[in-house]
């Protein structure tokens, strides 16, 4: 039945995605009879993720270990045992990763007490910039803040005992049983002298390659190895109200000369001996790509790229072909919700039909377009859901994205929508008062009113399905208001006109 999937040469693809459903079944039977926290790619998150208590987490690293555990206690003891490490850094990049690392540090420190572990990675730099919470050092002795290089080469300097303890970068330590936050204020190192990434040592041609969805752009996720490269450090727009923009990883932007990126990517290429780059860049620059694009063609490098932009007019179909040329094959951005009310609420700097614009011209470059989309954002009423979801169905019939996923709206405490809640006519519920662990999300009350038994879970259901359907070409001219039959109320007609993207290209 998959046959008009793949066509008659996709033999090796299809055989890829059958595998990978079953791995995906292999996971629901370790779930099942081995370990109920198993996933693939995150591994028990709830415990970790915007959970002001430490306490579950706690509980769940005092528990006799399961199988999984056992597996990781195994490989972390062969790890130690190779490399005779005296500091061991773990990076959690997500909620999804903090279990592990925990359970990691614990297993050094039962077996090396000697070797000093610290923590650091997305998800510290997000949810932990309040930590007060002593047993977290129980499995670990330090937890650094923000871009790592600086308090690492501290903290390795202090190890040495060439820098006293009050001297240590943006890190958090345990003193007489409490948490102290030491941050000797030095300059970060500028992106362009940060160096080279390296994957020396990783078993890099032992990740798994998945194909869960057929959809060409959505596979890029998955399937194949990229190499991770970043063009800036931070964001250079740094202004959409939903995102952390006040937080180094946002709001500390910083380039590098084409030149040094260049350098970079063919000092990647030699190490890896592999020429695809994601540039996992929050938002890549513009005026950067378009040098980077030129350096690449200058120098005759064959890559293979793809990155994460926000649609601005700048991307121009001459921009978009000069980036096709020097190898860029996909994009993604965040559309958001497609509504211009709310996208200048949210301070996005970009118009539907700009994005349209924009979005066509990278496919006519043939650069496939992958849209970040979100519901659920303060004031969006149902009728604004139905008119975004209609400005999405046309996006896809006109050819202007071939992918996209709907993102929940969650107001975290470090956005403007977070540190300004009245702006955005929403009401923050408080945190408890003895959060000490991980802070991030928030709840609130938004008083925008709603038909009765309707929410946006229930919203976002139709949602996903329609996009499950769109990214496959299916039902793409169908009457949008087909996917939300589930409501208990009657579903308004878009009010937006039917052609509208059309006749934006036109
Ligand atoms: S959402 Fe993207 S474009 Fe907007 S400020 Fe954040 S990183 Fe920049």
């Amino acid at each position: 039945p998959l046959a008009w999937a793949f066509g008659a040469l996709g033999t090796h693809d299809r055989a890829r995605h059958l595998a990978t459903l079953y791995l995906n079944d292999l996971a629901d039977v370790i779930r099942d009879a081995v370990d109920g926290r198993f996933e693939f790619v995150r591994y028990a998150e709830s415990l970790a993720s915007s959970q002001p208590s430490f306490d579950p987490l706690a509980q769940a690293l005092a528990a006799p270990p399961t199988l999984i555990d056992e597996y990781l206690r195994e490989l972390t003891l062969e790890a130690v045992e190779r490399h005779q490490p005296s500091l061991v850094l773990l990076s959690v990049p997500f909620p999804g990763a903090v279990y592990a690392a925990l359970r990691m540090g614990q297993t050094i420190k039962a077996a090396h007490p000697d070797v000093r572990i610290a923590l650091g990675g997305g998800f510290v730099n997000t949810e932990l910039r309040e930590l007060d919470e002593p047993r977290v050092f129980d499995f670990v002795d330090y937890v650094t803040l923000d871009g790592g290089e600086r308090p690492v080469l501290s903290l390795i300097e202090h190890l040495r005992g060439q820098r006293g303890p009050q001297r240590l970068c943006r890190t958090f330590v345990r003193e007489e049983g409490r948490v102290r936050y030491v941050n000797l204020a030095e300059p970060d190192i500028p992106f362009e002298d940060i160096g080279t990434p390296t994957w020396d040592g990783l078993p890099i041609e032992r990740y798994l390659s998945l194909l869960d969805m057929l959809n060409p752009m959505h596979r890029l996720w998955s399937d194949g190895r990229w190499n991770k490269l970043t063009i800036a450090h931070g964001c250079y727009w740094k202004k959409c109200s939903f995102c952390d923009v006040g937080l180094d990883y946002i709001g500390r932007y910083e380039t590098a000369s084409a030149r040094t990126l260049v350098d970079r990517i063919e000092r990647i290429v030699e190490e890896t001996g592999q020429t695809g780059f994601h540039f996992v860049d929050e938002a890549a620059p513009p005026k950067a790509l378009k040098a980077l694009a030129e350096e690449l063609l200058r120098r005759g490098l064959t890559i293979s790229w793809w990155g994460n932009i926000r649609f601005e007019k700048t991307f121009t179909p001459e921009l978009a072909e000069l980036l096709a040329h020097s190898g860029c094959i996909a994009m993604s951005g965040g559309l958001e919700v497609a509504s211009d009310r709310l996208l200048a609420l949210m301070k996005k700097g970009v118009s539907v039909e700009q994005v349209a614009r924009v979005t066509r011209g990278f496919t006519d470059a043939g650069i496939l377009v992958h849209a970040y989309l979100m519901y659920g954002f303060p004031t969006q009423t149902l009728q604004d859901t139905v008119d975004a979801l209609e400005y999405v169905r046309q996006l896809f019939e006109n050819s202007c994205i071939q992918s996209g996923f709907f993102h929940r709206f969650s107001c975290t405490v470090h956005s403007p929508v977070g540190q300004n809640p009245a702006e955005y006519g929403i009401e923050l519920i408080p945190l408890p008062k003895d959060a000490r662990f991980a802070k991030n999300d928030i709840g609130f009350v938004d008083p925008t009113p709603m038909p009765p038994g309707v929410d946006h879970d229930l919203l976002g259901q139709g949602l996903r399905k329609a996009i499950y359907n769109y990214m496959h070409g299916l039902c793409v001219e169908d009457d949008v208001r087909r996917w939300f039959e589930h409501l208990p109320c009657p579903v308004p007609r878009p009010t937006v006109k039917r052609h509208r993207i059309a006749r934006a290209l036109a």
